[in-house]
Formats: structure tokens, C-alpha cells, sequence
């Protein structure tokens, strides 16, 4: 292509990214009278012990429906929360809706919370934490905060001094889409995490029996357990995926195979009618 043709590729795509940055501008407008107008909810997905079944508890995770453009998927609007430092007062009310919810459960289930790195970068999170213990009234060692590598690039500790701050408190802590990131392994041996949860990406590769998922999963098993973490294999859909990361040795197992993300009040349902080591697999 000729120099004459930039200016007709740049016209090409100007209209698109307009678009784009004007979508972004309304959903962020909306996403910030969200909270206020009760746009926000949680549902719940059931994580299973990989060899019984039997449930160990609920991941939160949190939807917005807009009341003209319906439902929005978190992938698109956490990231646009993050940018537009709206993620520390939504991030608040996922935490407190979420302990509150699991107030009302058997007390041997847990409840794990996605934490955007965002909110690590911030000292006043421990405090928020604290509050949403005691609010609550659960044990701390009930509430789980989900982080991501990502967590770790960012220059200076900051984010590691929040965490083990919220180890203090007596929470748990899982290192969420594991093998997805890019960082060394080296903060794996300096912030005790209870769980790696192993992508969904590896756990269907496996299942289809590509070798380097299946190796992957195996050295991370290997890892987590001379560190003593357990593991989650997310995103099980089958029979057959189950199969497969239970032989690979994963401990617990999370995914449509063992339930959908549920409304709070099917999730109140399963966390206490349940018999102490039902599988809660249809
Ligand atoms: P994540 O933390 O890795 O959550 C797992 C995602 O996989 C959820 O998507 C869940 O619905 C989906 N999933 C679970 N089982 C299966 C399965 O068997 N097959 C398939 N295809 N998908 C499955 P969701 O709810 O759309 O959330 C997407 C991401 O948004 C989450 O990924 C998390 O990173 C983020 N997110 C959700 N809620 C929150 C929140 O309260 N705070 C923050 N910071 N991030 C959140
Ligand atoms: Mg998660
Ligand atoms: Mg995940
Ligand atoms: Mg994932």
C-alpha cells in the first residue's frame, strides 16, 4: 500500500472506534448509578470436591442488568469499573452482599470473592474486609478473596502488604485463572495462597487431549501440593472433563457440570438443606 492510502485506512477505522469510546462513555455513565439503582447482583456457583462432589462452597460473582440494554457480562464491565475507579465502592458491595449471604449458610461453606487488582493497590481495603466480617458475623477463614497474577506485575509491594494484611484477619486466599497471566512463579512461595484455580482453558484442552494442557495441569498440581495449596479445576462442563482433572489430581472442581452461577436463594438452598458430603452433580 501506498503513503496515499494511510489516510483512508485511518478513515476506515475512525467510525469503529468511535463507536467503541462512545459505548464505553454510556455503559460508564450507567455503570455509576448503578449501585445506587439496584442494577447490581450476585450469583453463586457451587465449588465441589473433585473425588465426592460434595460441596465446599460458593464462588460470588457479580451481574449488572441495565434496564435498557439488559444483562451486561462482567467481562465487559469490570474493566470498564476498573478504569473509571469505580471498582472500589462496587468491589465494597460485592464483599458485603457476599459475606451477608453466606451469614445465612451452613457454616462449613465457604464464600470466595473476586478482587480486582485495583483494590489491593489501596491500603483501606484491609479495613473494608474487616467490616464485612463484622457485619457479617462469618469466620474469616470462610471468606476466600480471589486475585489474579497480575496482581504481582505492578511495580513495588503495596498489594502484597494488603494481602498479607488479609491473611492476618484470617481470610484465605486463591490465586484465580491460573497459567492465563504472564509473571514468575516467585511470589507463590512468599504469600500463602489455599488455592490455585487452573484456567478453564487447560481443563478443555486436557479433556480433548492436548499434551501441554495436560502437562500443565500436572506441573501445577506438582506445585500446589509441595506448597500445600489445593487446586480448582474452573470451568468443568462435562463428565468427561471431570474425569479428567481428578485424575490429573485437582482437589476441587467448579463449572456447569456441577451448577450454573445460582440466584442467592437457590444458592441458600443448596448451602443448607444439603447431607454432609451429598454431590451436588445433577
Ligand atoms: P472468573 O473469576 O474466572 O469466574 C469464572 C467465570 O467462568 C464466570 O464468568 C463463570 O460464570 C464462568 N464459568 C463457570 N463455569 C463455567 C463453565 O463450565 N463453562 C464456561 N464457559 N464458563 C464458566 P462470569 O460470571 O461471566 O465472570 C467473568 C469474570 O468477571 C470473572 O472470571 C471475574 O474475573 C470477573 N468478575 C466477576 N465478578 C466479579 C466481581 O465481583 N469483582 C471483580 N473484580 N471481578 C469479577
Ligand atoms: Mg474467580
Ligand atoms: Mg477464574
Ligand atoms: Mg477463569
Amino acid at each position: 500500500r501506498s503513503k496515499d492510502a494511510g489516510g483512508g485506512v485511518y478513515h476506515v477505522y475512525e467510525p469503529q472506534l468511535h463507536v467503541a469510546a462512545e459505548e464505553r462513555r454510556v455503559l460508564e455513565i450507567a455503570l455509576r448509578n448503578a449501585l445506587q439503582n439496584d442494577e447490581l447482583h450476585l450469583n453463586f456457583q457451587p465449588v465441589v470436591n473433585a473425588d465426592t462432589g460434595g460441596l465446599t462452597g460458593f464462588e460470588a460473582l457479580l451481574r449488572w442488568t441495565h434496564p435498557e440494554l439488559g444483562p451486561i457480562s462482567p467481562a465487559k464491565f469490570v474493566p470498564l469499573a476498573e478504569d473509571a475507579r469505580l471498582i472500589a465502592p462496587i468491589g465494597e458491595w460485592v464483599l458485603r452482599h457476599a459475606c451477608n449471604e453466606a451469614a445465612k449458610w451452613d457454616d462449613d461453606v465457604r464464600v470466595a470473592v473476586n478482587v480486582s487488582p485495583e483494590q489491593l493497590h489501596n491500603p483501606a481495603f484491609v479495613a473494608v474486609v474487616a467490616q464485612a466480617l463484622a457485619q457479617s458475623g462469618i469466620t474469616p477463614n470462610r471468606l476466600e478473596l480471589e486475585v489474579t497474577e497480575s496482581v504481582f506485575m505492578r511495580e513495588g509491594t503495596g498489594a502484597v502488604k494488603v494481602l498479607e494484611h488479609i491473611l492476618d484477619l484470617g481470610c484465605r486466599l486463591s490465586l484465580d485463572d491460573f497459567g492465563t497471566g504472564y509473571s514468575s512463579l516467585g511470589y507463590l512461595s512468599r504469600t500463602k495462597f489455599s488455592s490455585i484455580k487452573i484456567d478453564r482453558s487447560f481443563v478443555q484442552g486436557a479433556s480433548k487431549g492436548v499434551r501441554e494442557a495436560i502437562a500443565i495441569i500436572r506441573a501445577v498440581v506438582a506445585l500446589a501440593q509441595s506448597l500445600g495449596m489445593a487446586t480448582t479445576a474452573e470451568g468443568v462442563e462435562t463428565e468427561e472433563e471431570h474425569r479428567m482433572v481428578q485424575e490429573l489430581g485437582c482437589t476441587k472442581v467448579q463449572g456447569y457440570y456441577f451448577g450454573r452461577p445460582l440466584p442467592a436463594h437457590e444458592a441458600l438452598h443448596l448451602a443448607t438443606r444439603r447431607k454432609r458430603g451429598e454431590s451436588v452433580a445433577a
